[in-house]
């Protein structure tokens, strides 16, 4: 038999002196501070009640007693100093109940999503594709939420993160071509501008071997650095011509469409057929050759790809 739940009737009186402070919950908030926030499991099973109670009533928020039954949290003291712990950064006060901020909506996603937890590994297996510069198979791996391509001389081919739950109950192919996809997505963005992480503004540069500061190749290569989220992504120059429309069209006229193809694959992005042809500003020539045909196509500095004239 349970004990009576003596708590109930005092559950919601909490002093109130620091709900004023709630309105500052969706500023800024200091990483390792809430990672902290997060480091008992309880906390996390209150974000997910709060998040399931966003689902079923969005407008209301969830009171005191109802949230703790709903965590299964007998102890009132214990489960208020949880749910204190969790205030500003994660979880407002307001209408005499609690509900999620936008930081706590966005962390309980992705906690769901699996980025903070230990996901699945798949591979290393071979994949339909060869290494461009020994071609022997390419080998893919995902683990620990990130997809690697490499072929068997350890060439690295391609490597891009990917959250668990995407590639829960996915082949390892299809973990692969996800990757690419949401590679694709970045660099799209990346180059108008936009942190594919986290939406802040960014600009993407193109770096040759004389003022990269970690060179990686001896080919130009895209880099794009977040302030805001630390989010990074490095890349050959290849990359800003994956998404350019005209480069995409000059590939379906010759029948092979660029996203049938993996991002390592084509030759603008595999070879150093690239040519710096200006340093001040930089301004960097690839020639697009497919049977027989040349598109020929400049990259600036800031990764904007134009065709070139003649
Ligand atoms: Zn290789
Ligand atoms: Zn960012």
């Amino acid at each position: 038999m349970t004990p009576p739940d003596g708590d109930a009737e005092r559950d919601d009186e909490e002093g109130d002196a620091e709900a004023a402070s709630g309105t500052a919950a969706e500023q800024r908030v200091d990483p390792s501070e809430a990672f902290a926030a997060l480091s008992d499991p309880l906390r996390v099973d209150i974000l997910r009640e709060l998040a399931s109670a966003h689902r079923e009533r969005a407008v209301e928020p969830m009171g005191f007693a109802d949230l703790r039954k709903r965590v299964g949290v007998r102890d009132s003291g214990r489960f208020r100093y949880h749910l204190n712990e969790l205030r500003d950064n994660f979880v407002r006060k307001d209408d005499g109940g609690y509900r999620l901020t936008v930081t706590g909506i966005e962390t309980v996603a992705a906690i769901l999503a699996g980025t903070y937890t230990h996901g699945g590994t798949l591979g290393p297996e071979p994949i339909d594709s060869e290494c461009s510069a020994c071609t022997s198979a390419a080998v893919a791996v995902y683990r620990d939420g990130r997809c690697a391509v490499t072929c068997e001389s350890d060439h690295v081919l391609f490597a891009w993160s990917l959250p668990p739950a995407a590639a829960a109950d996915a082949t390892l192919p299809e973990v692969v071509s996800l990757a690419e996809l949401y590679a694709r997505q970045a660099i799209e963005r990346a180059l108008a501008g936009v942190c594919p992480k986290c939406s802040a503004p960014v600009e993407p540069r193109v770096v040759t071997e004389r003022d990269d500061p970690e060179p990686a190749d001896p080919v130009p290569g895209l880099r794009v650095a977040c302030d805001t989220c630390g989010g990074r992504l490095v890349g050959p120059v290849g990359f800003c011509l994956l998404v350019d429309p005209a480069v995409a069209a000059f590939y379906r006229r010759h029948d092979r469409p660029l996203d049938a193809c993996h991002v390592w694959e084509p030759a603008f992005v595999a070879d150093d057929a690239v040519e710096v042809v200006e340093r001040d500003p930089l301004r960097v020539a690839v020639d697009v050759t497919l049977d027989g045909e040349t598109l020929a196509v400049s990259v600036d500095g800031a990764g904007q790809v134009s065709v070139r004239e003649g």
